[in-house]
């Protein structure tokens, strides 16, 4: 599959393509320092924003809408500029899972990991059966006698997400969801144990080339308006019945103590394994790990990302760790950029390529 992807390719002159959303302008930065081209694939009304950094871009190829990517025409000009696609964040939300899953052009990463992280059970058990700690997570018929976290289908950067206290509470509140059309599919629905604790997020770089995991950085994420909530008295709050919202409008860079990297690492190992396990050849290059670390400095991971996050943005320049390996500017854009030039030089584009 792999190989004939690059059929007909000059891997001399392979171009970096992604969407213009989300870490673009990081991947495209990286890719020029590594020497490659570069190719953003952007819809009209983002075309002027992204115009202003053309010194990083050599190539825009404008599109009407995202799903368009997966068109005969946009993949002949994508495989004309022998390109490769790195899937971030915002891909399979924008292009759809029958896109990122089909398109005919080599992706820097596991395509196969994409349907299990659109399905929130599927992700939590992969966690589980990796051998990695996550929060309990209830069905609908079970009791609840502490705070869950009810996690809606679809939510974007976890907006609408609400904490309840007992199963009738969450029944009712979904119930009135559905009805005012907010929540097609109940069914889908997660809900998790609340953490008490600090979420962070960790970055981690899977390296097939150099068979190697690499803390890449770490993040918290600031979240409206839970983040902003604590400016205000509980009793007042209390009055006005306002609940927390989790959207995410931000992230603010972290660096962990020291003696919780081991078991993030750890983690992060754990994780890969189970991936090269049940989904081979496993994750390659970057991922996040979601998680509360909670006042005995045990982590529980509530939620996983298997490609790079928004929050990696943060160290375009690099990360203290990034800096620990390799003593250079290296933003995980460049990092990826940076395993696919050993695996040219190393003949191995079939371990990073999907
Ligand atoms: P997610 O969409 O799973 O990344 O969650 C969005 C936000 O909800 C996170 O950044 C956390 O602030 C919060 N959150 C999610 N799951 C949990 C959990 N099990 N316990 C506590 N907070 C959570």
């Amino acid at each position: 599959m792999v190989l004939e992807l690059v059929e007909g390719y000059d891997l001399d002159k392979l171009t970096i393509a992604t969407l213009a959303s989300h870490s673009s302008l990081q991947i495209a930065h990286g890719a020029k320092k590594e020497g490659f081209s570069t190719l953003l694939v952007v819809t009209e009304d983002r075309f002027g924003f992204y115009m202003q950094f053309k010194h990083l871009v050599d190539s825009f190829l404008l599109v009407r809408r995202w799903s368009d990517l997966c068109s005969r025409e946009v993949v002949e000009v994508l495989r004309e500029h022998n390109s490769v696609f790195v899937p971030h964040g915002s891909f399979i939300e924008y292009v759809g899972m029958d896109c990122a899953t089909s398109l005919n052009v080599p992706i820097f990463g596991l395509r196969s990991l994409f349907p299990v992280e659109a399905d929130q059970h599927a992700k939590m058990e992969l966690l589980r059966s990796a051998g990695i700690p996550t929060p309990t997570v209830y069905s609908l018929n079970t009791e609840i006698d502490s705070l869950a976290i009810v996690k809606l289908p679809g939510a974007k950067g976890g907006r609408g997400y609400f904490i309840a206290s007992s199963r009738q509470e969450i029944t009712e509140r979904l119930r009135a969801l559905a009805n005012s059309g907010l929540v097609s599919d109940v069914s889908n629905v997660i809900i998790q144990e609340y953490l008490i604790g600090v979420a962070a997020y960790f970055h981690y770089f899977n390296s097939p080339v150099l068979e190697r995991l690499e803390i890449t950085g770490a993040d918290i994420r600031y979240e409206s308006d839970v983040d902003g909530l604590r400016r205000v008295p509980v009793e007042k709050l209390k009055k006005i019945g306002v609940e927390p919202s989790f959207t995410v409008v931000g992230n603010i860079p972290v660096v962990l103590r020291e003696s919780l990297l081991s078991t993030v690492y750890d983690y992060g190992e754990k994780f890969v394994n189970k991936t090269k396990e049940v989904l081979p050849p496993g994750l390659v290059g970057p991922f996040c790990l979601e998680g509360v670390i909670d006042r005995d400095a045990n982590i529980k991971i509530f939620e996983f990302s298997g490609r790079i996050v928004a929050g990696t943005n943060l160290y375009i320049d690099g990360s203290p760790y990034t800096y620990l390996y390799w003593d250079e500017p290296m933003s995980v854009g460049r990092r990826i950029a940076r395993e696919i030039r050993l695996a040219i030089e190393r003949n191995r584009l079939d371990r990073v390529f999907t």
